[in-house]
């Protein structure tokens, strides 16, 4: 696992500020099961301002301009692209400068160009991605709760998993899950899998299985 100085989540300012707290507390039960010692924390405006490349002509005054930015402008409702949104981040391999991990959060659907399609949550090695948008009118389990587990599968995938040595309960549905009643079970209908986790989830079952949170500290210690 390449060094990572922190997590810095970054939320658009439609992101309500307990949707931003629910997501805040997910990654850091992921990095606490991780065992991975990593500072999470919501990006300020200076956070990001200083980290996007910038391009002729841009004037970058807020964490705002990444979403616009990331917009893709070819369907009638607006898109945040997370490829055109991590690439717009510095990410350059060749600097020998330490970055952080980022996991974006959007209001707006995802788009990515890898996938085709929009998706709920999208990752790099170094990022991750959440859309609000499927979980926006969710009353119970709470939109908060439901962000809470979804940004617990997108960071899992940020940190590796389910990596290629795990054999057992795997399922190969666009790409390895869980197969366990687990955060990394793969979630084909949306919001109903997620709502299923999220009440595990509440009712005090471990949000990883074991063989995940096993994998989870394997991949983080590198
Ligand atoms: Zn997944
Ligand atoms: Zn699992």
């Amino acid at each position: 696992m390449a060094r990572r100085s922190e997590i810095l989540i970054i939320a658009d300012a439609r992101v309500a500020p307990s949707v931003a707290a629910a997501i805040l507390e997910g990654v850091r039960d992921v990095v606490s099961v991780a065992q991975a010692k990593l500072p999470v924390r919501l990006a300020q405006d200076e956070d990001v301002v200083s980290r996007i490349r910038s391009r002729e002509d841009d004037i970058i005054a807020s964490s705002e301009w990444l979403f616009i930015a990331a917009q893709d402008t070819a369907s009638s409702t607006v898109k945040v692209n997370a490829d055109k949104a991590f690439l717009l981040l510095e990410t350059s391999v060749w600097e020998q400068k330490i970055y952080p991990y980022y996991v974006l959060v959007t209001s707006d659907p995802l788009r990515s160009d890898q996938y085709g399609f929009t998706p709920n949550w999208y990752r790099w090695t170094f990022g991750a991605a959440v859309s609000i948008k499927s979980f926006e009118n969710q009353k119970d389990p709470s939109v908060e709760e439901h962000m809470r587990t979804l940004v617990m599968h997108a960071a899992g995938h940020m940190f590796g998993l389910l990596p290629e040595w795990r054999v057992k309960d795997v399922v190969d549905e666009c790409g390895p899950h869980c197969a366990n009643q687990c955060v990394m079970k793969h979630p084909r209908y949306v919001p109903g899998d997620w709502t299923e986790l999220t009440r595990l989830r509440l009712k005090g079952k471990e949000p990883f299985c074991r063989s995940c949170a096993e994998n989870l500290r394997e991949c983080c210690r590198g």
